[in-house]
């Protein structure tokens, strides 16, 4: 999408350690008419896919996913992460290992929120390693709905996330695939 693209050529800064900052637009400030387009063009790729329900990842997913919903009109849900070890019952979980903190966490989100007979479109801002799409994943098939598929803002294409989820047999929707990216050469799109 040519106009995310230009907008993280324009305002992300490229961070040592493969990070790329977004959060004049993205993850902290928010683009809330940049959101809109990308969920007008999400929802053109996923037309006819009969999806009831987006779900997300506390915290940088809900504010693009909300944006995006309106373009869906389905309710968004977001996994929670937890820290506590025994998280009672009425919850799918799963574990997911943190790509910029290092850490593993729960994620988690009440039984009442994800149904058999859902067709769930997961939206998150980036796809590094995959943990966090595999996490969102697993939770939705422990609740028996149907993964639909994946919207991601930015996917860095040259870490495995993507090949792993698409291996997995998953569709996945990146408005922005980053090539390559150094503070000295610049980015590279796909
Ligand atoms: P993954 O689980 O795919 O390794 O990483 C996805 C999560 O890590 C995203 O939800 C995002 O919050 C964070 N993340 C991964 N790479 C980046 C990055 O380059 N920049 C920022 N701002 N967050 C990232």
């Amino acid at each position: 999408m040519k106009l995310l693209e230009d907008r993280i050529r324009q305002d992300g800064i490229i961070e040592d350690g493969d990070v790329l900052k977004v959060d004049s637009f993205l993850n902290h400030q928010m683009d809330v008419e940049l959101f809109a387009r990308m969920g007008e063009e999400w929802a053109r790729l996923y037309q006819g896919e009969d999806i009831n329900k987006i779900l997300t990842i506390e915290a940088s997913g809900i504010g693009i996913a909300c944006i995006a919903a309106q373009s869906f009109h389905v309710p968004v849900v977001f996994a929670k992460k937890s820290k506590s070890k025994n998280i009672a019952g009425d919850v799918y979980t799963a574990k997911v290992e943190s790509f910029t903190h290092g850490k593993v966490y729960d994620i988690m989100v009440s039984k009442r929120f994800l149904r058999p007979t859902d067709r769930v479109l997961i939206l998150d801002d980036f796809l590094a390693n995959g943990a966090a799409l595999k996490g969102l994943i697993e939770l939705v098939r422990q609740a028996g709905a149907t993964v639909v598929g994946a919207g991601i803002a930015v996917e860095k294409a040259f870490q495995p996330g993507g090949d792993l989820i698409r291996s997995m047999g998953i569709r996945v929707e990146s408005l922005a695939r980053v090539k390559s990216m150094s503070p000295e050469q610049g980015i590279e799109f796909c």
